[in-house]
């Protein structure tokens, strides 16, 4: 059943909130959820803002890549399953990361649950622009959570808030997350 539920709860992006769920809402879960074919995955870095942002942006890969799953996520120049990404994103006002398609599209996988495309994950710096680094890495690993086939979770204590807590004022400025728990790298396990 904890698969079940938790393949059902995918959602696109982190918050503020993340688009597809209401902020008044964050738990409830868009009925859908992808992941990639392979753990062994390339990321590319796409970052304007370099001061700013590309640091945060090895960092959250790193924290991915050092969980203790069968993932891997190694810097490429071409050829990458997820890019991650920084922007103002007038599309997604309210949210202050997300997860598109390269055609910027919300969703797009098989049958069994595969993506079809490459991934982008991005900051939305008309938030994130006032966030610190640390802050900044919580919307990221948050969202290559959801690149790799998390959706969200949430608890009401910070001793077991995810990183796939969708609302950054509480996965982050409550309960100070911005790494996978133990209870994201589980799931990890559980569909790789
Ligand atoms: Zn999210």
């Amino acid at each position: 059943m904890r698969r079940i539920r938790k393949l059902a709860a995918i959602v696109a992006g982190a918050v503020l909130t993340t688009l597809f769920v209401v902020p008044a809402a964050p738990a409830t879960a868009a009925p859908w959820g992808c992941q990639f074919s392979t753990p062994y995955l390339h990321y590319k870095t796409a970052i304007t803002n370099t001061a700013a942002y590309l640091n945060p942006a090895q960092w959250a890969a790193r924290y991915w890549q050092e969980t203790n799953t069968p993932i891997t996520l190694s810097p490429v120049t071409t050829g990458a399953n997820i890019v991650i990404a920084d922007g103002y994103l007038p599309s997604a006002d309210g949210y202050d990361g997300m997860i598109r398609t390269p055609a910027g599209q919300m969703e797009n996988c098989t049958y069994n649950h595969n993506w079809t495309t490459g991934m982008y994950v991005w900051w939305n710096r008309t938030y994130t622009d006032y966030y610190t680094g640390e802050k900044k890495l919580s919307v990221m690993v948050h969202e290559l959570g959801h690149a790799l086939g998390l959706g969200h979770e949430s608890f009401t204590s910070c001793n077991y808030v995810s990183i796939m807590e969708p609302k950054t004022a509480k996965r982050y400025d409550d309960c100070r997350k911005y790494k996978p728990t133990v209870a994201d790298v589980a799931f990890i396990n559980q569909i790789y």
